[in-house]
């Protein structure tokens, strides 16, 4: 299998992360991608190349530039603020809550701050997903890798996997979070809908549900989401995730939300992939593209199911046979 990887993740080298206001180490760091190609090279059925640029329309095709140009602007404008900081993060955030009982059009309506404290918070979500002077070009390479993974495909390989880092499914249109700046796996189905006037499927196994990947397609009645994770009642992203969540207008039936309960073993789970799978193949399309996030294992840092590798020796699941572009989550 061909896997685009490309070394600028490096440069987006945190440390740290802020969890319940205090800093600990992080746990989205440069050395997981490097284990994951490190094992792929080692495996030898592999053969790597890097990515191309793409350029900024397939990245505002599913983003509102603000967002693009903040990210393009957070570093040096903190330094620009003599703000002596080892990442970027906001501790201010426009919940909804400070416009109950107001009109719509008040929040919508209301200015980006000027100042980069205001300016993080209006584009994130949430206080673990640091920036640091490298994220902006890490983040643009790794949009790079997804498309030219989407390219591969879309050029005839059966399957190719793009070792996205950073990863995406959390971003939103208009918000970075989650360890996540462009919604990488967002930005490849854009793309595959635009290439081929096809529909297009994104099953997103990570760990965690993809509010980011759900919001930019709510309303598309030609990208359907199916997303297998942790009870948003217990587990990030906590505020979207739930089964009820399917859809509106020409999306209406086109998001499927498999929300999990702590301690989920193989069988359970391989029966929502499976479930996942079925809807996929009932719709038309011939292209999936696989949010690939491995938190569900076992003894995975952040997660709490109880997935082992065991699965790997079953072979394929039924309804695995069509083409696929992989995405890194987390
Ligand atoms: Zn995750």
């Amino acid at each position: 299998m061909k896997v685009v990887y490309s070394p600028a993740h490096l440069g987006h080298d945190v440390s740290h992360e802020t969890y319940l206001g205090q800093p600990i180490p992080a746990h989205e760091v440069a050395e997981r991608a490097e284990i994951i190609r490190s094992a792929l090279e080692r495996d030898g059925r592999y053969t790597f190349q890097e990515p191309t640029d793409h350029g900024d329309a397939p990245i505002t095709a599913v983003h509102h530039p603000g967002l693009v140009r903040f990210l393009a602007e957070a570093w040096p404008a903190l330094e620009r603020e003599h703000l002596d900081r080892e990442y970027l993060v906001a501790d201010t955030y426009p919940t909804f809550r400070m416009f109950e009982g107001m009109s719509p059009d008040l929040a919508a309506g209301q200015p980006e701050p000027t100042s980069i404290a205001g300016r993080v918070g209006w584009w994130g979500l949430d206080t673990s997903n640091p920036l640091v002077e490298g994220t902006y070009h890490a983040a643009r390479a790794a949009v790079d890798v997804a498309l030219t993974t989407v390219d591969l495909v879309l050029a005839g390989e059966r399957a190719a996997y793009g070792l996205c880092r950073p990863p995406g499914h959390h971003a939103a249109r208009s918000m970075a979070g989650g360890y996540c700046f462009f919604n990488n796996a967002a930005i490849a189905a854009e793309a595959i809908v635009r290439a081929t006037g096809e529909r297009v499927a994104i099953l997103d196994v990570d760990y965690h549900h993809g509010n980011g990947s759900q919001q930019i397609f709510w309303r598309r009645g030609d990208v359907f989401y199916a997303s297998i994770h942790a009870d948003p009642a217990r587990q990030y992203p906590f505020f979207l995730g739930y089964a009820h969540e399917t859809g509106e207008g020409p999306g209406v039936g086109e998001n499927l939300n498999l929300p999990q309960p702590a301690g989920l073993a193989d069988e359970r789970y391989l029966a929502a992939v499976d479930r996942a799978l079925e809807a996929i193949v009932a719709r038309p399309g011939s292209v999936i593209v696989v949010s690939l996030g491995f938190d569900t294992y076992g003894r995975d840092p952040i997660g709490d199911f109880a997935l082992t590798t065991l699965f790997r020796s079953r072979g394929p699941r039924r309804g695995s046979g069509v083409p696929s572009a992989g995405a890194l989550e987390m």
